[in-house]
């Protein structure tokens, strides 16, 4: 019988299923992950590996499993994965794309809104006791409607947002490494090089993957060409903003503010100088973090594991 390990504990009720016709073992945590040896260990001579994102797949832990067929990850980023040694070894992965669109980008507008209009600082000072009197200037942030919105990586997601801005009158210009001209028709936004992008929106998102290319694709330079009004919000993943970077930009006021779905080490640290700053609005990673989304990311998972496992080509391969 094929085994199959899980790397985090999921729902039963997902789970199930599998077990009626492989071997399933998963961890036993859903809150503590897995540590790189474990993994090794408990993976050795299995033929699926169900990984989440913070599960660091490298060339190592792919040739120490000689019998696996299929990695396959509770994301759509694969960052986390060595992709070209899963390829040598001819072993399949796949991700969740498409099922978790709407929801992130939902995320992805409520991160630049409670930035913009500084919720979570406004909600802290409440619970601290601070909201003393009404206050002429007190709290006042940026408008969102009929700002220039810049999307960086106009993907799936991206595509998403820039839909809902048209709701908030927003200009959109985007930057990708190839131009979507029917779709540009079609949602009324415009294709920009990089510099013109970050120097002309109040709101920078980044949608891209995280790849050698994106890597701390926004440092020093393109956080100094940005406005001093605007904001940068990052969706997508920590490693592509230099955080060093973004820290003294928004310390010395270059730009003026941030909204942080990830960050380059998760979960941040506690003494992360980001965290020391008022103008930075943060979150655990939960872009895609719906009970709908997510249940329906593990269904993804699991039929794509049971369709390799029965010598079918599953959907969602990345390679
Ligand atoms: P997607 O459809 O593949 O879109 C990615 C976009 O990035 C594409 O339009 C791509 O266009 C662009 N891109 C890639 N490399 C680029 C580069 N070097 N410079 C400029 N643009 C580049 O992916 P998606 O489904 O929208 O997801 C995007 C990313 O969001 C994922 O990879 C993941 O890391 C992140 N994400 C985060 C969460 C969360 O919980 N925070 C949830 C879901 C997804 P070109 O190829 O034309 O450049």
């Amino acid at each position: 019988m094929d085994k199959i390990f899980i790397t985090r504990k999921l729902p039963e009720e997902i789970v199930q299923p599998l077990r009626e016709k492989f071997e399933v073992n998963m961890w036993h945590s859903e809150e503590t992950p897995m540590d790189y040896e474990d993994i090794k260990k408990e993976a050795k001579d299995v033929h699926a590996l169900w990984t989440v994102l913070s599960d660091k797949v490298d060339r190592e832990l792919i040739e120490n499993l000689p019998n696996l067929k299929i990695i396959s990850n509770l994301a759509v980023g694969f960052n986390n994965i060595d992709v070209e040694a899963a390829k040598e070894k001819g072993v399949m992965v796949t991700n969740t794309p498409g099922v978790l669109t709407e929801t992130t980008a939902d995320l992805t507008f409520a991160l630049l809104l409670a930035t913009a209009r500084r919720i979570t600082e406004a909600e802290q000072d409440i619970r601290a006791g601070k909201w003393k009197s009404w206050t002429p200037m007190q709290l006042t942030g940026m408008d969102v409607f009929g700002a220039t919105l810049g999307i960086i990586g106009m993907g799936r997601i991206g595509e998403a947002v820039a839909r809902r801005a048209k709701g908030f009158n927003m200009k959109v210009l985007y930057h990708n490494r190839t131009r979507k001209l029917e779709a540009e028709q079609q949602n009324n936004f415009t294709y920009v090089e990089l510099e013109t992008l970050l120097q002309e929106s109040d709101f920078v998102v980044i949608l891209t993957p995280l790849t050698p290319e994106t890597k701390r694709m926004i440092g020093k330079k393109e956080l100094g060409l940005m406005k001093e009004t605007s904001a940068l919000i990052n969706v997508a993943r920590g490693g592509i903003v230099d955080e060093q970077s973004l820290y003294d930009a928004l310390l010395n006021k270059r730009i003026w503010a941030a909204g942080l779905d990830v960050f380059e080490t998760e979960p941040v640290p506690l003494d992360h100088p980001l965290l020391t700053l008022p103008n930075v609005t943060v979150l655990p990673h939960i872009g895609s973090a719906s009970i709908h989304t997510r249940l329906a990311m593990m269904q993804i998972n699991a039929k794509a594991i049971e369709n390799v496992l029965e010598g079918q080509e599953p959907d969602n391969r990345v390679v």
